[in-house]
């Protein structure tokens, strides 16, 4: 353990899984209406995100600036071995959890905020423009950002606006200008507004609102999740894991994380997807998209400006209950997990908020960490799991996404 440097851990490559599906992955599609939705991605995303996006690479050089940044950032992560949870559980194999939380925005988001916005600086592009609802999104866009020595301008749903001051402050300090949307700096925003002026937003609008800005001033958007790239960042998760599991001399029997858009778990698991290791993608009980959802070509965003993708979706109409884990209300899930759950491959399973809020409490009070209500969806399966068969001797590994440190009043709710 010791010989090996940090730096060592962190890839030198990013891992693209196209190459290696077992079916080629079906593009982007043209939302048929009177503009073309992917010649308008050409115009909003730096060249070289839109080459990562189609490309059939298995491998991607990380660039010297975002290695170095990772670094900052608090990467390589740390990968520990659960022994209390374990211990707690009764259980007679090992728990490994990888932790996202560790990173300074205290999520997985910034793995790929960086590249973008490195990919948009190199470019010359002064500002970087995106919509954010619990502001996860934001708060990685904003770093991002300021470490490129770019501006940002972050469209934030107005209700979380308004309920979740500490992100939208965290934005702020990043060096953000965080407008509440609908907003009036936008046509859109404007006749939104215009038709209810106390509008509450969403994040359909949001995403409208950020596209059409970046549009009209020639600024850079920011792809929070779903995208094929966007995955391919996030493969630094797994590499990791599969070089610190390497040096505990240990193998991935299992391996769980929770799925919003799908870019943790695809990251963490993907890098795997040769061997045999079992996977579960863990999603909430009111937004059972992999479960309950069709696969099938659907919009990206609610309003339908972004191209279609084949994925798992309950629509893009769906209008997902305020459920608390924020990050896992979207009604769509990435093209190439879709794919791989359609096939089988990976296995899903839906979780509602009790358990979760039970897995949280029981992680926090033996590891120490209050996960992210979306993480504590991976660690309630891991508890099934373990529930299932506490004398097995396999080896779960469990992707952390992010603390809950910012989502502590969910606990003040009380047991339901
Ligand atoms: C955004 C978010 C998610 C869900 O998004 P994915 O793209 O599915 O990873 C999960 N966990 C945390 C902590 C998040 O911020």
């Amino acid at each position: 353990m010791y010989q090996t440097r940090e730096q060592d851990i962190i890839p030198e490559y990013w891992y693209n899984i196209v190459p290696d599906l077992p079916e080629q992955l079906s593009p982007p599609k043209d939302s048929q209406r009177d503009k073309s939705s992917i010649e308008m991605l050409n115009r909003i995303l730096p060249r070289k995100l839109l080459e990562q996006e189609f490309s059939f690479k298995r491998k991607e050089k990380i660039p010297d600036e975002v290695m170095e940044l990772y670094h900052q950032i608090g990467r390589p992560t740390p990968l520990v071995r659960a022994i209390n949870l374990e211990k707690k559980l009764g259980y007679s194999g090992k728990i490994y959890f990888k932790y996202e939380g560790a990173t300074v925005t205290g999520s997985h988001k910034i793995n790929t905020a960086l590249p973008q916005a490195f990919y948009a600086a190199s470019e010359g592009v002064q500002e970087v423009v995106t919509e954010t609802g619990a502001g996860q999104w934001g708060t990685a866009t904003a770093l991002a950002a300021s470490l490129n020595g770019m501006r940002s301008k972050v469209f934030m749903v107005s209700t979380s606006f308004y309920q979740k001051p500490l992100r939208k402050q965290i934005m702020e300090i990043y060096g953000a200008k965080v407008v509440p949307s609908p907003s009036s700096e936008t046509e859109f925003g404007r006749k939104t507004l215009g038709e209810r002026a106390d509008h509450p937003g969403s994040l359909g609008i949001a995403i409208s609102e950020a596209v059409e800005y970046a549009l009209d001033h020639e600024y850079k958007y920011m792809l929070g999740s779903v995208m094929n790239s966007v995955i391919t960042h996030q493969s630094v998760i797994g590499l990791e894991t599969a070089k610190q599991l390497e040096i505990e001399g240990e193998e991935a029997d299992v391996m769980i994380g929770c799925v919003g858009g799908g870019s943790n778990f695809s990251g963490f698991v993907f890098p795997f997807i040769a061997g045999r290791a079992e996977m579960i993608a863990s999603t909430a009980e009111e937004v059972p998209k992999l479960t309950h959802g069709k696969f099938g070509y659907d919009f990206i965003d609610t309003a339908g400006i972004l191209p279609q993708l084949k994925m798992f979706s309950l629509g893009a109409g769906f209008i997902p209950p305020g459920i608390y884990a924020g990050g896992l209300r979207y009604h769509g899930a990435a093209p190439a997990l879709s794919m791989l759950v359609h096939s089988g491959r990976i296995k899903a399973e839906d979780v509602g908020e009790d358990e979760v809020l039970q897995a949280m409490r029981t992680f926090a009070s033996t590891q120490g960490i209050i996960p992210a209500p979306e993480s504590g969806h991976a660690i309630a399966s891991a508890i099934r799991y373990v529930r299932r068969d506490p004398k097995s001797k396999k080896n779960i590994i469990v992707n952390v996404s992010g603390h809950g440190l910012l989502d502590l009043s969910i606990f003040s709710r009380g047991e339901k």
